[in-house]
């Protein structure tokens, strides 16, 4: 009943033993949602996800790539988002800690994937990185609650969780929930509902206490979700229970 709601197989890191990784989903999870970030990424996570039973797609173009923005490479990734096992839009949002794309052409880029993911009503995989401000405006602004989705590796304070729940959004929490400086996540994982939270890697980085600083993997969310079972003070099992029926409800998947 493990769900990592935020993986990335395909990256590089994975090409020496991707099948040995997708044999550990296959034999230790229950459910992963891969993310392509780019076209080439999001032509792969479908076909990996329309051949294997446990794997799931979401399909965006990264806002640090919103540089590579043409029509023609939207329109596929519009194409790609049509397809059955496509159950998420993104990662989708701001990222101001790299800068290869400016905040002009990553706001473009965000409403255009809000726009799509209220047209096919699939939910938006947001990123977040050093940019609250701006990406909760652009929410508002644009009405994302009407589409909701998850707030993928989630950094802000408690106080900004509770704006994002109200927008219909789930929060997922990743490693940095095990890392010892981790004290504003800490308090986020103890005040999210427990029907509004998930757990997700974003593997190969991220990796949770004890194999930190080694390449993560899906199997490896288990450590993510037993730190948030200790932080609540609740059993392991229910925490497993919980972020699975939350994800399936969360990336309307019904099996
Ligand atoms: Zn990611």
């Amino acid at each position: 009943m493990l769900f990592d709601t935020h993986a990335h197989i395909l990256d590089e890191q994975f090409d020496n033993d991707r099948q040995e990784v997708i044999d550990r989903i296959n034999e230790q999870m229950g459910l992963i949602v891969n993310v392509g970030c780019n076209l080439e990424d999001c032509h792969r996570t479908v076909a990996l996800a329309e051949q294997e039973k446990k794997i799931y797609a979401a399909v965006g173009l990264h806002p640090n790539d919103a540089y590579l923005y043409t029509d023609t490479l939207w329109e596929e990734i519009c194409e790609l988002a049509r397809r059955p096992k496509v159950v998420g839009i993104g990662e989708t949002g701001l990222d101001y800690y790299w800068d290869d794309s400016t905040p002009e052409q990553q706001k473009e880029l965000f409403i255009k994937h809000i726009d799509l993911a209220k047209a096919l009503k699939k939910p938006l995989v947001i990123h977040d990185r050093e940019a609250h401000r701006d990406t909760l405006t652009i929410l508002k602004e644009q009405h994302a609650e009407k589409v909701g989705g998850i707030f993928h590796a989630f950094s802000g304070s408690v106080e900004m969780a509770k704006i994002v729940l109200d927008m219909n959004f789930y929060i997922a929490l990743g490693g940095p929930v095990t890392f010892k400086n981790a004290r504003k996540t800490v308090e986020v994982a103890a005040m999210v509902p427990l029907d509004r939270l998930l757990i997700e890697t974003d593997c190969p980085y991220m990796t949770p206490v004890p194999f930190r600083g080694k390449r993560n993997e899906p199997v490896l969310v288990r450590h993510t979700a037993e730190k948030i079972a200790e932080i609540r003070g609740i059993s392991y099992e229910e925490v497993l229970q919980a972020t699975w029926e939350n994800a399936k409800r969360a990336y309307a998947i019904s099996e």
